[in-house]
């Protein structure tokens, strides 16, 4: 979140900012829209990147997604997990941009205000 009165970057739901300390109560941060979307990674994939982007969307490791995925698929007679990975391929989109900035990232430089 940016401090309403010094316009730095401060910490999510911080009560005051400690470059001013300007009482910061009232002050409601939007969500940057698509910050949290489900999509097929661009980076942690192994066939389309549908489990990593599933471990990307809940902060779960990719590697006990898959193993997640793999028992359901086997457990469900293979065929429901493979139809779901496919729809899944088909509908996610593909993360745009690698890198870019994600609410816990933006820690560093003069940020400008949001909007
Ligand atoms: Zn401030």
């Amino acid at each position: 979140m940016i401090c309403r009165n010094c316009n730095r970057d401060i910490a999510e739901y911080s009560n005051y900012c400690y470059f001013c300390g300007t009482q910061q109560t009232g002050v409601v941060t939007p969500r940057p829209a698509g910050a949290k979307r489900l999509t097929r990674s661009a980076t942690d994939k192994k066939l389309a990147g549908v489990c990593g982007g599933l471990a990307e969307y809940f902060d779960a490791d990719s590697g006990i997604v898959r193993i997640l995925a793999a028992l359901a698929t086997i457990g469900s007679g293979f065929v429901f997990g493979i139809l779901t990975y496919i729809v899944a391929w088909c509908v996610l989109p593909t993360r745009s941009a690698p890198g870019v900035a994600t609410p816990a990232s933006v820690t560093t430089g003069p940020a400008a205000p949001a909007h």
